[in-house]
């Protein structure tokens, strides 16, 4: 068994109300490998950068047991790069610069050690990179999930719902959820988009927590109320990485289990945010992440007697 990852290995420059960094290493899969390597030792990373990417992170990786053997580097180009900058609400953000770079003529390389894999994320990156990774598995995984953002409907939205056809489960935040089911209502726009394809969707409303549908359910995860968010970028990532590693983890993909899911992602996510980058899921003790977890059951437990 392996959980495989694809996504962006990236530079990012951000800006937030409390501070600015240079260019510091960012991307999908980084957040998702990272945070998905808290729960198993099988996370293979698909991606590709340039020779300009640090080799330190890549041993960093390696130190977590993440597989980097679908990472290509490719000599004399740049890495996918991208910066943005942060309201004081710290949900709402605005892309200053996107440069594709290796990222523009991607053509995903899946090693024969990946071909165990039986959870699939398919993190933010291209749509048809996306589809041509499950395309190139010979086995169709047991569960696959995939995230996106508001860039790709705006670029490729056609690809983007041939790729949403394909997956279990979908990952977006309420505005990208808006954005491709033209509906205001999150409950509506949930049945419209569980029409084209997907059998279980996540609407993430960043400080508000998350929600889960399928067909006949939902559910509601809060997001930790935390005194200081300092950088909510890659707490998306995040939390589908530590989702789809818990499900690897306990290797059961029922409904119920996605509430757990849920819950172990919004918590790796809450860690992300207190830090620049992936800092501070980079300095994460797994007593940190359980401690975390009794917090959340505390905050929505209470009792009620009906009569
Ligand atoms: P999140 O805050 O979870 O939406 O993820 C932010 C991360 O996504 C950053 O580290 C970026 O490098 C990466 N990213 C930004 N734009 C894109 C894009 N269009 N495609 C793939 N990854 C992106």
């Amino acid at each position: 068994m392996s959980l495989v990852v694809v996504g962006t290995v990236a530079f990012d420059a951000i800006e937030t109300p409390f501070g600015k960094t240079d260019k510091i290493v960012g991307g999908a899969a980084t957040y998702a490998g990272i945070s998905a390597s808290f729960f198993t030792d099988k996370v293979k990373i698909v991606s590709v950068v340039g020779d300009d990417f640090p080799q330190a992170k890549i041993d960093y990786f390696h130190s977590r047991n993440i597989d980097t053997a679908g990472l290509q580097i490719k000599q004399g180009e740049k890495s996918f790069f991208w910066s943005g900058k942060y309201h004081m609400d710290m949900n709402t953000r605005d892309t200053l610069d996107t440069q594709l770079n290796v990222l523009a003529d991607f053509d995903p390389v899946l090693p024969d050690s990946y071909q165990d894999c039986e959870f699939l994320l398919l993190g933010n990156l291209t749509p048809m990179v996306q589809q041509q990774v499950m395309n190139r598995l010979h086995n169709r995984p047991k569960l696959v999930v995939m995230d996106t953002m508001n860039f790709w409907m705006s670029v490729a939205m056609d690809d983007l719902k041939e790729t949403i056809k394909r997956v279990d489960v979908l990952t977006i935040n309420d505005e990208e959820a808006r954005m491709l089911s033209n509906e205001y209502s999150l409950v509506k726009a949930a049945k419209k988009i569980l029409a084209m394809g997907p059998k279980v969707l996540v609407i993430k409303k960043g400080e508000h927590g998350a929600l889960l549908f399928n067909e006949h359910e939902v559910f509601y995860a809060p997001a930790l109320p935390l005194e200081d968010v300092f950088d909510p970028t890659g707490a998306g990532d995040t939390f589908a990485g530590g989702f789809i590693g818990y499900l690897a983890r306990t290797r059961d993909i029922s409904f119920s289990n996605m509430k757990r899911a849920l819950i172990y992602g919004s918590a790796m996510a809450s860690f992300c945010v207190e830090k620049f980058g992936s800092e501070r899921l980079e300095s994460l003790t797994h007593e940190e992440l359980e401690n975390r977890i009794q917090l959340f059951v505390d905050l929505v437990q209470f009792d009620i007697t009906l009569d």
